[in-house]
């Protein structure tokens, strides 16, 4: 993603509480950092690249576990800005709900390219994080039992990052490509909500939702925060970032980038070789993904209630 103006991120210290979380499901911290160290164990995960071609074969493989679910590999081809043509694959997983209408849940797996360090960027948080998140918010929602009160269709998506500069055929390529296929069937329409998962592992977690994110959808997270205990970590950010929530938003459906853009002091962590597991922490992962569940329920309750 990339930063794109603004001064200053403002934690809220409101409190809510609205009624009971008890159904939502769950998520095992120590299950999410089994997944941020599989993905890590990938190396740089470039897109198009060997690395990148096994990490959506384990994650599939790793989704496919919950027979409940369908998951499929979406892969397309695009000519990037320095002319090399690469083929590009999300990872689809759809989880029904009790509603037609759905939410979409992404995140990106995809590593920056970093022409200094080809081998040595994992990319821990800007990458695996979000991925490691996603998927163990499918087990949690699998072993609950529960129907979820909206469909929800995961999504990780590659290519989020850019060659050079973000343009329209640099960077967020799987996001573009998920929103053009959904406008495209029709299926955009029952599009609730957008949540996108971007740099959630930090240790020292500071989760700021941009200035671009749907006022209602930051209002109700921060009111679910608050419930489990968690607003502390949950704040706005007075710029906009720019991220695979994007081609969603320009096409109309309401969105929110649970994103920790201070990444290490100054964000210095940040595209770098420092960005590894030992600056991650599990409970980290499991905050960030408790609010998104407890978030995509609520959209549920207020769903049932229309
Ligand atoms: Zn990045």
């Amino acid at each position: 993603m990339k930063y794109r103006s603004g001064i200053a991120a403002i934690l809220t210290a409101g409190f809510f509480w609205t009624g009971s979380s008890a159904d939502v499901p769950q998520i095992e911290a120590d299950f999410a950092w089994r997944m941020a160290e599989r993905a890590v164990a990938e190396g740089p995960r470039i897109s198009g690249s060997k690395a990148a071609w096994r990490s959506i074969l384990w994650m599939k493989r790793e989704a496919e576990k919950y027979p409940r679910f369908r998951s499929r590999i979406m892969e397309f081809s695009e000519e990037i800005c320095t002319g090399e043509k690469i083929t590009f694959r999300n990872l689809v997983v759809e989880i029904p709900g009790r509603s037609g209408k759905f939410v979409l849940v992404g995140a990106h797996y995809d590593t920056k390219y970093l022409p200094d360090a080809p081998r040595e960027f994992v990319g821990a948080n800007d990458g695996a994080s979000g991925a490691a998140a996603l998927l163990a918010m499918i087990r949690a929602i699998d072993r609950s039992g529960e129907m979820p009160p909206l469909g929800i269709r995961f999504v990780f998506f590659d290519g989020e990052e850019c060659r050079v500069e973000y343009a329209r055929n640099d960077g967020l390529h799987g996001s573009r490509y998920e929103a053009a296929q959904l406008a495209r069937n029709g299926m955009l329409r029952d599009c609730r909500a957008m949540l996108l998962l971007d740099m959630v592992g930090d240790r020292e977690l500071s989760i700021t939702f941009p200035a671009g994110c749907d006022a209602a959808l930051r209002q109700t997270a921060r009111e679910e925060a608050a419930k489990l205990g968690m607003q502390r970590f949950f704040g706005d950010y007075s710029g906009d970032i720019l991220d695979d929530d994007l081609p969603f938003r320009a096409r109309g459906v309401p969105t929110i980038n649970f994103i920790d853009f201070c990444y290490g002091p100054g964000n210095r962590y940040w595209h770098t070789t420092e960005d590894r597991l030992d600056k991650l922490s599990r409970e980290s992962l499991k905050t960030v993904a408790d609010v998104a569940l407890a978030l995509i329920w609520r959209l549920g309750e207020e769903q049932a209630h229309r």
